[in-house]
């Protein structure tokens, strides 16, 4: 049993499934939808959906991406990552709402079941793990994944209730029409405690805009909220004419505190493993929150190939991931402080730094 219809729930539920197993997910949403914004999917994530038979959906869907370019606010360059050099294939630019038809599609056509409305309030781990719902009911199972987001219940049923705290980050988010002529490829611009990403999605008509700000508190009730244009372009109005002119293109704009938690202590326990946000929330400035949920679906449903017990497992499943999503998580923090610098012979340093040693992307 899956807790959560996400890019890591519904990924390790069609990777399950195709190895047989009888797999239901469970979502809380009236719907298999996602917010309208953009992702990167990076070749380590794509892999998995090439090994999964979903490359071929993805990439009539997504658009190949040639470059990754950081540069100043100022609109200088500072790195040109030229990805058709590079030795690897499939590094995507996707809508989110695309992804998730691809994967939901996946899901069912391998047998997996989608219930909807179905909100978990409790986690029960034991000799048959058990999942209590709010209407009342109560499932059990032989294995329930948390793949139930930052505010995950699995979580809490492992390592104790601990609330997400506030990233003092917060992004906008925003798709706006395009020329369908742009270059493949992301661009990056970095200033000081700000820094914004923009890329084209679907046909080159549309184009993601990620405008990330330090901000000392968060005072919304809810994580995410519609905002005015015009309070991003406030923000963002000492960057150069090519943001300017992306940002006057906003009509529609949503604005999201950026919380996380550590890296989850145990990832399983009594019949419940967690995986992707529930287990690892990065900061957004790596493009790695959705690949590394992906990476964490392929390792999982391989671990559960095997035929020790479903603890020694899960082990295995939890020793080949955790490390990895923690580097991930510590280099996503020190992008953050590297991208936002405002004192100008470190920030010189740092974009020197980056031309020298090259860096990944944020999202
Ligand atoms: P989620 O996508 O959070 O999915 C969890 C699912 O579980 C949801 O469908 C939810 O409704 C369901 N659920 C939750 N609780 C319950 C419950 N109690 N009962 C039943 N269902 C439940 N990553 C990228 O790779 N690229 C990006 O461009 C990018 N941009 C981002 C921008 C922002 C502002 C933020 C905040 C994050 C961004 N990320 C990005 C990170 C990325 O979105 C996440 O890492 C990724 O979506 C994690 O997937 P997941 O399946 O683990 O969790």
């Amino acid at each position: 049993m899956v807790i959560g219809a996400g890019i890591g729930g519904l990924t390790v539920a069609r990777a399950l499934a195709l190895r047989g197993a009888d797999v239901t997910v469970l979502e809380q949403a009236p719907e298999i939808t996602e917010v309208g914004a953009g992702l990167q999917v990076s070749p380590n994530g794509a892999v998995v959906l090439r090994a999964l038979g979903l490359e071929a959906a993805l990439s009539a869907r997504a658009l190949e991406a040639q470059a990754v370019s950081l540069r100043d606010y100022g609109g200088a360059p500072v790195v040109r990552i030229d990805l058709t050099q590079l030795d690897m294939r499939g590094y995507y630019f996707v809508h989110r709402a695309d992804l998730i038809d691809i994967l939901a599609d996946g899901a069912r056509d391998a047998g997996a079941r989608l219930r909807l409305l179905q909100k978990v309030v409790g986690v029960t781990p034991g000799d048959r793990p058990r999942v209590d719902l709010a209407n009342g009911a109560s499932l059990t199972a032989d294995l329930v994944i948390g793949a139930d987001g930052l505010k995950s219940t699995a979580r809490a049923a492992l390592n104790g209730a601990a609330a997400p705290f506030f990233t003092r980050q917060i992004a906008w988010r925003a798709v706006v029409p395009d020329d369908g002529a742009s270059p493949l490829e992301a661009q990056v611009f970095m200033g000081p405690h700000r820094h914004l990403v923009s890329y084209p999605l679907r046909d080159g008509r549309q184009r993601n805009i990620v405008a990330v700000q330090e901000r000392a508190a968060w005072a919304a009730e809810s994580w995410s909220q519609e905002d005015d244009p015009m309070a991003l372009r406030a923000a963002f109005g000492d960057f150069c004419p090519e943001v300017q002119d992306f940002l006057g293109r906003i009509e529609k704009v949503h604005l999201w505190g950026l919380f996380r938690h550590p890296v989850a202590e145990a990832w399983h326990g009594g019949g419940v493993a967690l995986m992707g946000d529930a287990a690892h929330p990065t900061l957004p400035f790596m493009a790695q929150g959705a690949c590394m949920a992906l990476e964490d679906a392929w390792v999982l449903a391989d671990e559960l190939d095997g035929t020790d017990t479903l603890d020694a497992l899960l082990a295995r499943y939890q020793s080949r991931r955790r490390d990895r999503t923690q580097r991930i998580v510590n280099a996503a923090n020190g992008n953050a402080w590297k991208y936002h610098l405002s004192f100008g012979p470190l920030r010189w340093a740092a974009h020197t730094a980056m031309r020298l040693g090259g860096t990944l992307a944020p999202e």
